[in-house]
């Protein structure tokens, strides 16, 4: 069975934290503040998903949903020389679409199934999930709507994931402002929809150069953090 394949993030403690890495036919989402490391993190995946599974892969391609414009071929490139992977054909196997808006975030989701079979992709990366919805549903009285819009994508990804049996991550940032709705405790953008619909939830921290991810809420693993690193390597020990 599939069931169970992971892809290594390029850390062994980020991988244990995971129970073994980023799962397949799941939905994973990181949030945290700016600069954390969910877009290095999301790069070395797409890397990592291309290697043989001894090497922590699943020998596949990835998709890459880019929504603010924060994909860096040449980061690829460098991740992979780092690790000793061939450059270009690292590069040639991440999928980039660019998405300009919210309603073409949806209508690129929609349409990545026959993309997925054709390219025989395990790995979907929505870097952020949330930051056009934000930015097209301003103030209290468009949040049901911006809700509702963000639920029917979420449910949409959590399909892809069981249909095509790929592993999806999506990024969300820390709500910096006082939000309207919730008050004005800390928490990620996109409120209960993203944060239930999720599989699991990761969230990233400072600690002076290094990062803490921890994992939230799951019901298979113990709520607990895990140091990793930025490197040339993208995410490291
Ligand atoms: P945002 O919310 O703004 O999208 P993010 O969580 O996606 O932030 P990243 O872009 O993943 O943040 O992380 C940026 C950080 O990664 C930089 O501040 C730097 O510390 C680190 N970084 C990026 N490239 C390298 C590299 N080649 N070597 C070491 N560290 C790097
Ligand atoms: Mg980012």
């Amino acid at each position: 069975s599939r069931r169970r394949d992971r892809i290594s993030t390029g850390s062994k403690s980020f991988d244990d934290l995971l129970g073994g890495g980023l799962e397949t036919k799941a939905v994973t989402e990181v949030y945290g503040e700016f600069g954390t490391g969910k877009t290095q993190l999301c790069h070395t995946l797409c890397v990592m998903v291309q290697q043989s599974r001894l090497a922590g892969g699943l020998d596949a391609k990835a998709l890459y949903i880019d929504t603010e414009n924060t994909f860096r071929p040449e980061r690829i490139v460098s991740i992979a020389e780092a690790r000793g992977f061939d450059p270009r054909k690292s590069l040639e196997n991440v999928i980039v679409a660019k998405a300009y808006n919210s309603a073409h975030q949806e209508l690129i989701i929609e349409e990545a199934g026959a993309v997925i079979e054709d390219n025989s992709i395990r790995l979907i990366v929505v870097d952020s999930a949330v930051a056009h919805y934000r930015a097209e549903f301003l103030g209290r009285a468009t949040l049901s709507e911006r809700q509702q819009r963000l639920n029917k994508f979420m449910h949409i990804l959590v399909r892809i994931a069981e249909t095509y049996e790929v592993a999806v991550v999506l990024t969300n940032q820390i709500q910096a402002s006082p939000d309207a709705y919730f008050g004005d405790t800390v928490r990620p953008t996109g409120g209960n929809v993203v944060a239930h619909t999720s599989t699991y939830r990761i969230h990233l921290k400072r600690s002076g150069k290094n990062r803490i991810a921890r994992m939230v809420d799951s019901p298979y693993h113990a709520e607990r953090e895990i140091l990793f690193t930025l490197t040339d390597r993208g995410i490291s020990d």
